[in-house]
């Protein structure tokens, strides 16, 4: 059985195309150091061998530049670029990757004095000058502080799906065509609607899924089934990813998620939109990033792995704890958790919903971190 898909415009990355039913292309983001071009090269390759029609890298400042110049004179993967507050790069990366990934949310970082509309338009001469395409990608965790003023606390998909809107409207008004966007959030439940709503909206517009900070598996991949699965069965979706927060030499097993997925979509088997909740609706929630070259200490993964077993005990209660690798996305990601860790080069941060704790130690942080949850406990006994 193939999978439905809705009628999207193509648009090509590299040598792969998405969109007007083409198959849909999985992907991955590298999580080793730009810089180190060795092992970069290196989890490039097991990804694209893996089956990744594309790879993401981060490109953050000049030294990643000259990384990403000889990488891509390494592989002949499809690469992506994961623009964060520096909008400039996108014309200095631009000749050597496939595509380009913004995130309007951040724009306003830097240079305040200048419209994002003038921002964006600089992003699209650089792409359509360096015959890249390019995907407006909107997160949860950093939802354009501009649309979230006048909203409700709660009105999470509101907010998101205005962004999105507003610049695929600008994107189109340049007569800028190729391009896809992503509406990512950790909630299951809230990527299905905000890429359902989006579908309806814009169904010519060729949509990436992914859950974001899905987290470790084998709780990651469940979480991404129950939003991606429903979503590929009504015909959304044209190229995914999965989050997972895995070591570097297991990042294939994203690819390996994702082609599952597509083939339980393919023979009828996704989950459905009613599936039992996974345990993030009913218990304890533990997101995590999927860690990326901006991690701030290689202890990460390991630390989510220790976070997860040392809070077992408190698996029946409905708690978030969100731990994430960098300064970049860590403040804002876990502002909306219970419970939030962020990983720092010595310290790591704990903060109580949006309110800080401290800074602690690799070695401190498990002990504080339970004292948090105990408390935390304790009041909602
Ligand atoms: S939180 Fe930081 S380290 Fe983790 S994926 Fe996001 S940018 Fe990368």
């Amino acid at each position: 059985m193939r999978i439905k898909r809705n009628p999207t415009r193509e648009v090509r990355i590299g040598s792969v195309t998405i969109g007007a039913g083409h198959p849909i292309v999985v992907q991955s983001m590298c999580a080793t150091k730009t810089t180190n071009v060795e092992a970069t090269v290196e989890q490039i390759d097991r990804l694209a061998a893996a089956g990744a029609g594309v790879v993401r890298l981060a490109v953050d400042n000049q030294a990643e530049l000259r990384a990403l110049v000889e990488i891509r004179r390494r592989t002949t993967a499809n690469l992506s670029v994961d623009l964060q507050e520096n909008y400039r790069l996108a014309v200095d990366v631009a000749p050597w990757v496939d595509k380009i990934r913004y995130n309007p949310g951040h724009l306003g970082h830097s240079e305040p004095e200048r419209s994002w509309q003038d921002k964006v338009r600089t992003i699209v001469d650089a792409a359509a000058a360096g015959d890249c395409a390019l995907r407006i990608g909107v997160n949860c965790g950093s939802i354009d502080p501009a649309k979230t003023t006048d909203r409700a606390a709660d009105d999470q998909i509101g907010p998101m799906l205005e962004s999105v809107s507003e610049h695929c409207e600008l994107l189109d008004s340049l007569g800028f065509r190729r391009y896809c966007v992503s509406l990512k959030d950790s909630n299951p439940a809230r990527v299905v609607a905000l890429n359902r709503r989006f579908a309806a909206e814009r169904p010519d517009v060729p949509i990436h899924l992914g859950v974001t900070e899905a987290g470790m598996p084998p709780e990651g991949i469940l979480k991404t089934r129950r939003a991606l699965e429903p979503l590929l069965a009504e015909g959304i979706g044209d190229t995914l990813r999965v989050s997972l927060t895995v070591p570097n030499d297991r990042k294939q097993e994203e690819i390996e998620a994702g082609r599952q997925i597509l083939a339980r979509v393919a023979a009828g088997e996704g989950l459905a939109d009613d599936a039992p909740p996974a345990d993030e609706a009913t218990g304890l929630n533990i997101i995590s990033c999927p860690s990326c070259s901006r991690v701030e200490n290689e202890r990460f993964v390991e630390l989510a792995g220790q976070i997860r077993e040392m809070t077992r005990y408190a698996a029946p209660w409905p708690i978030t704890i969100a731990v994430m690798g960098c300064r970049v996305n860590g403040p804002g990601e876990t502002d909306h958790a219970d419970l939030g860790v962020w990983c720092g080069p010595q310290h790591v941060r704990l903060k109580r919903g949006t309110e800080p704790i401290g800074s602690f130690g690799y070695d401190e942080i498990l002990a504080r971190l339970k004292i948090e949850l105990d408390r935390l406990i304790e009041a909602r006994t």
